[in-house]
C-alpha cells in the first residue's frame, strides 16, 4: 500500500500541559502570541503562557486583532508587527481562526518584502517563523496540519494557505481551555470535527493511517452526540474525549483534506453568519446520500459508520439536525456560491464526485422554499 505521511507536530495533551513542559517554550528571545479578543483570556491560555515566558525571560507582544474566519489583511498587519518586533517565534492561541492566523502571520514575518496574496504561492517562501499552537476549541484540528484557511478580503471567499513550514512545532491540547467555550461554539466544532473525520475516511486520499485517525475522532464524537443534542452541561471526561477527537481529525485532514460539505458550507458561513461546523455538517445528509450512490463510496462509507457504531442513514439524519441550519436561499444566491465552490480543491474529494449542477441541486434540496 502507498503512503506519504508529513506530521512533524509534536502534541502535548493534558492538564497543565502548558506549564509542565515550559522548556518547550525556550524557542528564542522573543515572540508574538496571536489571538481572538477574549478567548485567550476567558479559557485561562494565555495566562498560562505569559507565566511561561516570564518565568524563561522571553519577550512578548500578544497580537489580539484576529477575528473569526480571519481575513488576509489582518494577517498581513499581524506579520509585519511581527517583523518589526523582530519575534523570533509565534504563538497561536485559540480557536481555528487564531491558530490559522497564527501560520500566516508567522510565514509574513519571515517574508517582510512580500505582498499580502503572495502567501498563497508556498513554493516561493522561505521557511515561516516557528510555530506553538494552543487550542481552545475542540474543532478544527488546525494545531496539528499545516492548513491556514484565510478570507479574501472583500470577496467573501476562504483560500487555504498551506506550506511544510506552517505546521505548529509544538501543539498544547489541555482540555481546560475548552470549558469556557458555551454549548453553541461547543456543538459546531465537534460537528467540524465529525466532518473531517467522515470527509477524511471516505477521501480517495485516504491511508490506513489516517482511517486510524478518522475513526478514532468520530466514534469518540458519536458517543458522546446524546450529550451534545441535549446541550448538557459537559463533564471533563466529554471535553477531554472532543478535544482528543478533534486533534484526531485534525490529523486526519492532514493526510487527505476534506470534502464538498466543506467548500459548500463555507458560503453558508460568508453570506448567511453560520458558523464553520454547523455550516459543513448541514450537508453531511447530503453528503452520505451521495458517497452511497458509488459502488466504492458505498462500501466506504457503510464500512465507516459499522467502525463508529453507526449506520450510514444515522449519520445522514443526526448530524445534520444536530447542525440545525434553517435558511432560505435565492437562485442568485445558489448560482453565485456554485462559482467559488466549483473552484475549490475539496470539491471532488469523494468517490462520488458531485458536479457543479449538483451542488446546486443540493442547496436547493436543503435551502430552498
Ligand atoms: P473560531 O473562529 O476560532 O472562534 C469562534 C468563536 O469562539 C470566537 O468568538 C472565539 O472568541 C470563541 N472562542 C474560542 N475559544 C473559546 C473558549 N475557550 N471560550 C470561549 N469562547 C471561545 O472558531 P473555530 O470553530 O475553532 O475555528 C473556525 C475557523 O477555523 C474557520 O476560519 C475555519 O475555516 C477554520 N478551520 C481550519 C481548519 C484547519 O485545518 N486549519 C479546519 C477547519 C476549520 P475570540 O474571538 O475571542 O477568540
Ligand atoms: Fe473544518
Amino acid at each position: 500500500m502507498k503512503m506519504d505521511l508529513y506530521m512533524p507536530v509534536r502534541v502535548i495533551s493534558g492538564e497543565n500541559c502548558v506549564r509542565d513542559n515550559s522548556h518547550l517554550f525556550r524557542m528564542g528571545e522573543s515572540c508574538v502570541i496571536v489571538t481572538g479578543r477574549n478567548s485567550a483570556i476567558r479559557s485561562g491560555a494565555l495566562d498560562d503562557v505569559i507565566d511561561v515566558l516570564c518565568e524563561l525571560g522571553i519577550d512578548y507582544l500578544v497580537y489580539d486583532r484576529i477575528c473569526e474566519n480571519p481575513p488576509v489583511s489582518v494577517c498581513f498587519d499581524g506579520g509585519q508587527t511581527a517583523y518589526a518586533a523582530e519575534a523570533d517565534f509565534v504563538i497561536g492561541i485559540g480557536g481555528g481562526s487564531p491558530l490559522d492566523a497564527a501560520k500566516a502571520i508567522a510565514a509574513y514575518a519571515a517574508n517582510p518584502g512580500i505582498s499580502p496574496d503572495s502567501i498563497f504561492n508556498a513554493e516561493k517562501l522561505r521557511p515561516s517563523l516557528p510555530i506553538i499552537a494552543v487550542p481552545t476549541t475542540a474543532g478544527t484540528g488546525s494545531e496539528v496540519n499545516p492548513y491556514s484557511i484565510l478570507t479574501i478580503d472583500d470577496e467573501d471567499r476562504k483560500k487555504t494557505f498551506n506550506s511544510p513550514y506552517s505546521y505548529p512545532k509544538y501543539a498544547f491540547l489541555d482540555p481546560r481551555y475548552t470549558y469556557s467555550c458555551g454549548s453553541d461554539a461547543t456543538v459546531s466544532c465537534a460537528l467540524d470535527a465529525f466532518c473531517h473525520c467522515i470527509e477524511s475516511y471516505n477521501s480517495p486520499k485516504s491511508t490506513y493511517l489516517s482511517e486510524l485517525a478518522a475513526v478514532f475522532g468520530a466514534k469518540k464524537i458519536w458517543r458522546e452526540l446524546e450529550h451534545l443534542e441535549r446541550g448538557e452541561k459537559l463533564s471533563p471526561k466529554t471535553r477531554e474525549r472532543l478535544q482528543n477527537a478533534a486533534c484526531a481529525g485534525g490529523i486526519a485532514i492532514n493526510a487527505t483534506g476534506t470534502g464538498f460539505p466543506h467548500p459548500m458550507g463555507y458560503n453558508l458561513t460568508f453570506n448567511n453568519g453560520i458558523p464553520h461546523g454547523r455550516a459543513c455538517a448541514a450537508f453531511t445528509g447530503k453528503y452520505v446520500e451521495r458517497c452511497m450512490r458509488d459502488e466504492t463510496g458505498a462500501e466506504r462509507m457503510t464500512k465507516f459508520a459499522i467502525k463508529i457504531g453507526a449506520t450510514p442513514e444515522e449519520i445522514a439524519y443526526r448530524i445534520p439536525r444536530l447542525a440545525g441550519v434553517k435558511l432560505t436561499l435565492t437562485e442568485e444566491e445558489i448560482a453565485s456560491f456554485i462559482e467559488t465552490v466549483g473552484a475549490a480543491k475539496n470539491f471532488t474529494n469523494s468517490h462520488y464526485a458531485v458536479s457543479r449542477e449538483e451542488a446546486a441541486e443540493i442547496y436547493r434540496e436543503l435551502f430552498s422554499e
